[in-house]
């Protein structure tokens, strides 16, 4: 008989498949990158691939909770093609990216937040950079809905040469940071708060006196 603990406990295992078939095959060799690595701190990336703890069950819930709309639309949005997964190589780097939908002169991406930002956030627009390279486009749309009050907002972004130049430079340092075991400077930001390695990262002491100004932005 069913009892409510062995409910919760498919629940939190149904909602860890559906991240762990939406991720592949993780971590894959240091020559291929994703895009989700390059855009946000790469001393983070650094340690989600090397720390092999796999994230709580809760933590996983809010990644998929957070990642909604891309759940939910993807059978149902009708234009364009579904899922799609492509690799690139770049200077010895395969980068892989997967994009929600492809149009014919663009792509989209549906993001799942709790308010609807007043104009897109710079890791999303430099994901949507790095998969305009990736499926050679001109132009992409980030789609935001809000899970608090249900409104969708998108906003164009047109392909920038110099920012995916800056972005393919981190691929090839994200990389080399792999292959020689050296880890990635901080890339400290509002979101170190809700790092889960803030307490083994030492970003606070190691930038403490240092100008951070020259630090990469993700
Ligand atoms: S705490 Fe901040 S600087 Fe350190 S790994 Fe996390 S996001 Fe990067």
């Amino acid at each position: 008989m069913i009892s409510g603990e062995l409910l919760e406990k498919i629940v939190y295992t149904s909602f860890r498949r559906a991240w762990e078939e939406d991720r592949g095959g993780f971590p894959p060799p240091s020559d291929i990158v994703y895009v989700t690595e390059i855009t946000q701190c790469l001393r983070k990336s650094w340690y989600r691939r090397t720390l092999a703890e796999p994230p709580s069950d809760n933590k996983v819930v809010l990644m998929v909770m957070g990642d909604g709309a891309h759940f939910l639309l993807k059978e149902s949005f009708p234009l364009g093609a579904g899922e799609e997964l492509v690799e690139r190589e770049y200077e010895g780097v395969k980068i892989r990216g997967r994009v929600d939908r492809l149009l014919e002169d663009s792509l989209i991406e549906f993001k799942t937040v709790s308010r609807i930002p007043k104009q897109p956030y710079d890791s999303h627009v430099a994901q949507s950079q790095l998969y305009m390279w990736l499926f050679n486009k001109p132009k992409a749309y980030i789609v935001y809905v809000s899970r608090s009050d249900g409104r969708v907002k998108a906003y164009e972004i047109a392909r920038d040469e110099e920012a995916i130049a800056s972005l393919l430079q981190r691929v090839k340092k994200f990389s080399d940071a792999l292959k020689k075991g050296a880890i990635p400077e901080p890339e400290q930001s509002k979101l170190c708060e809700y790092c889960e390695y803030l307490n083994i990262c030492s970003a606070r002491e190691e930038t403490n006196g240092k100008d951070t100004s020259a630090t990469e932005s993700s």
